[in-house]
């Protein structure tokens, strides 16, 4: 199914072709020294990861739908379990910016999954 394939893609940082190269350098968006640190293309089938210049500013709207998920997200649990009113913005803002590099790492990779399909017989070129 196309959204397995999705979401194994970006939960290990993975080619969304091949599923076998690495995106980021790094696994754990938290080593923040190489947060920003992607491959070119992929070190098994060779899928060149942006495109053209600018490639992955769309990227930020996928960053946006992420944080706002977060936030509703917050927002059911303050609802309907904690009820902390007001100091609800204390959770929220230390919540969205400790998950900023999973977001940041993610949006990009969901923005690759939007233009490239899995195709598990693919091989490097
Ligand atoms: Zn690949």
């Amino acid at each position: 199914m196309a959204l397995n394939n999705i979401l194994y893609s970006v939960v290990r940082n993975r080619c969304p072709k091949c599923h076998q190269g690495k995106v980021f350098q790094k696994d754990n968006p938290y080593k923040l020294k190489y947060l920003f640190k992607m491959e070119s293309e992929c070190s098994h089938c060779g899928e060149r990861y942006e495109k053209e210049p600018g490639y992955f500013f769309g990227a930020m709207f996928v960053s946006y739908a992420l944080t706002a998920l977060v936030f509703f997200i917050v927002l059911v649990l303050d609802f309907t379990i904690f009820h902390l009113g007001l100091s609800l913005l204390l959770i929220l803002i230390p919540a969205v910016l400790i998950l900023s590099p999973v977001t940041f790492q993610w949006s990009r990779l969901i923005w690759l999954n939007f233009f490239i399909r899995y195709n598990p017989e693919s091989v490097k070129r």
